[in-house]
């Protein structure tokens, strides 16, 4: 028997639906990209997406959870990713 229920979670950019452990739970708050605060709205990315896919198309995925124009978007994806694989 299996007890332990690992959720599922979709990917906002590559709709995959992966184990919620490797995914990365973020959320828009203040003009920036944040992890997740338990409050508020969420959504998740998977760190494939996050590491390989265009900046672009995580913007375009965004759109739909943080209201700000697409290049705003870039800039905040560039510099959360920066920051997560470089720092
Ligand atoms: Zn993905």
């Amino acid at each position: 028997m299996i007890n332990k229920h690992i959720p599922f979670r979709m990917c906002i950019s590559c709709k995959a639906r992966i184990e919620q452990n490797n995914l990365i739970r973020l959320q828009c708050r203040d003009r920036k990209i944040i992890p997740y605060s338990h409050e508020g709205r969420s959504f998740y990315f998977c760190k494939d997406c996050l590491k390989n896919a265009k900046k672009e198309k995580l913007a375009k995925a965004l759109q739909r959870y943080c209201k700000k124009d697409k290049n705003n978007l870039i800039k905040m994806v560039e510099t959360y990713k920066e920051k997560i694989f470089n720092g």
